[in-house]
């Protein structure tokens, strides 16, 4: 069974660049651990204006909203086909979720809600006293 959800609104910031992005899209995805216990979840999918306007799979999208800025009741069935080719492949082509991509949205999220820290060996914590 298939659950895909297409956000448009309050969208996270792009993991990659950290700009915003257009469109998001949750999709079931799996992975195995070391174990050899299957781990089923969702993959959050950003799309990039500035990350994907070069990928042939999500151009058609960003051009979508270069040139109409949001999605409305009269640009919907423009808007219709290129998102669902865009989602169309990740569904087909899951991301691989790995530790890297792990370490970036944790770099990213740390850089968003803590403007103070530079720790960047990622053992510490919120712990650690901050002088000012
Ligand atoms: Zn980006």
């Amino acid at each position: 069974m298939t659950d895909i959800n297409v956000l448009v609104d309050e969208l996270p910031r792009c993991g990659r660049c950290g700009g915003p992005t257009l469109l998001v899209v949750r999709v079931p995805h799996s992975l195995r651990r070391p174990d050899g216990v299957a781990i089923h979840g969702h993959r959050t999918v950003a799309l990039c204006a500035r990350c994907d306007a070069e990928d042939p799979v999500t151009s058609g999208v960003v051009a979508f909203f270069v040139v109409h800025e949001s999605i409305t009741a009269d640009t919907l069935t423009a808007a219709a086909p290129v998102i669902r080719e865009w989602i169309d492949h990740v569904t087909t082509h899951p991301p691989a979720y790995t530790d890297a991509d792990l370490d970036d949205e944790i770099a990213t999220w740390r850089a968003e809600h803590d403007t103070s820290g530079d720790d960047a060996s990622g053992g510490g914590g919120p712990d650690g006293p901050d002088p000012s």
